[in-house]
């Protein structure tokens, strides 16, 4: 079978550690939320690719959900000596060589699918990772706070200010220009399942499918999502302060209203939320708890098992 999946960080890659568990002669594709991207010291960061490479390669810091295991900080304490800026960004020794390995090749032409591509070969993720785009559309944020009304980037709205001033909306910048990344379009067309995982609604998913492409062609595919909201908040995180941004209430309801029968064919929801229903899509109720591996694959499993009847 091949399975593509959406993802964006911490949700997305945590899920695809159990999808890969559950099916390990599949072949999967990911595509990856690139709108979290940020310039940083001049040095280009892919905060959601980074993650799920980590996580599925065995690098990753598991109890931060981010970043690199057994990590540093002499560069970034070194900057701040410096009085460079930003310091609310936390970038560590390991994870700035990632960073310079990748700026290094985009200086040098490579588009980012292919840089992806060459830092997955040392870390064997077990996924073709693709990011959405090769073309640099970053998600802004616009607030209102004592610099009066104005867009940050969405690092800046997430991790500095950690979503304290109320968004009022997000824009993609860029996306209008944007091309799917090489291979996405096609590794959909061949899908015989499509899963959207519990990654953010609005700056994970919603951003890969507001790239030209590939909403349409996921519309004429099985979808089966697992929801990120259980019992009308956020696992873990801020997806609540993006929900209310766009005007969608934080429910698995709302948020499988948000994706639309017209691309979701099955939903996963924990049992605390098994009322919810939308024509067109079949509705599952189970445990959506990641809290180890085997949970996870349970997970997964069940996405695979409903897309599986859906596609009977
Ligand atoms: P980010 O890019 O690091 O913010 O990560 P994602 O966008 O991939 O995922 C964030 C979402 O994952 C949040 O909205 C959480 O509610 C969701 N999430 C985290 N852990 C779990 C879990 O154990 N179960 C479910 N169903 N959702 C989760
Ligand atoms: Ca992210």
């Amino acid at each position: 079978m091949h399975i593509v999946s959406l993802a964006g960080g911490i949700g997305g890659a945590r899920f695809l550690r159990g999808l890969r568990a559950t099916a390990p002669d599949d072949q999967i594709t990911v595509i990856g939320n690139t709108g979290d991207d940020i310039t940083l010291f001049g040095l280009r960061v892919c905060p959601d690719l980074d993650t799920v490479m980590y996580t599925l390669g065995g690098g990753i810091d598991e109890a931060q959900g981010w970043g690199r295991a057994e990590e540093t900080h002499v560069v970034k304490e070194e900057l701040a000596a410096y009085g460079v800026e930003p310091q609310w960004f936390g970038l560590g020794d390991r994870d700035f060589a990632t960073h310079i390995v990748r700026s290094q090749m985009l200086e040098a032409g490579y588009p980012l699918s292919q840089i992806t591509q060459a830092l997955c070969a040392r870390w064997q993720p077990g996924v073709r990772l693709l990011p959405m785009s090769d073309d640099r559309c970053e998600t802004h944020v616009i607030i209102t706070d004592e610099h009066g009304k104005r867009a940050v980037h969405f690092q800046e709205w997430w991790v500095r200010l950690r979503a304290s001033v109320a968004a009022e909306s997000f824009a993609l910048v860029g996306v209008d220009q944007a091309k799917p990344a090489p291979g996405v379009l096609d590794a959909i067309a061949d899908a015989d399942v499509v899963i959207l995982p519990p990654s953010n609604p609005v700056v994970s998913i919603g951003t890969i499918l507001q790239v030209p492409g590939i909403r349409d062609a996921l519309t004429a595919k099985t979808v089966v999502g697992v929801s990120p909201i259980i019992g009308g908040a956020p696992v873990r995180g801020m997806a609540d302060a993006c929900l209310t941004a766009i005007g969608v209430e934080t429910s698995a309801q709302a948020v499988l209203e948000l994706y639309g029968s017209d691309l979701i064919g099955g939903w996963l929801v924990a049992p605390e939320d098994a009322s919810v229903a939308l024509d067109g899509v079949r509705v599952e109720a189970r445990p959506l708890l990641m809290h180890d591996l085997d949970a996870t694959a349970a997970i997964a499993r069940a996405a695979l098992d409903l897309a599986q009847e859906l596609t009977r």
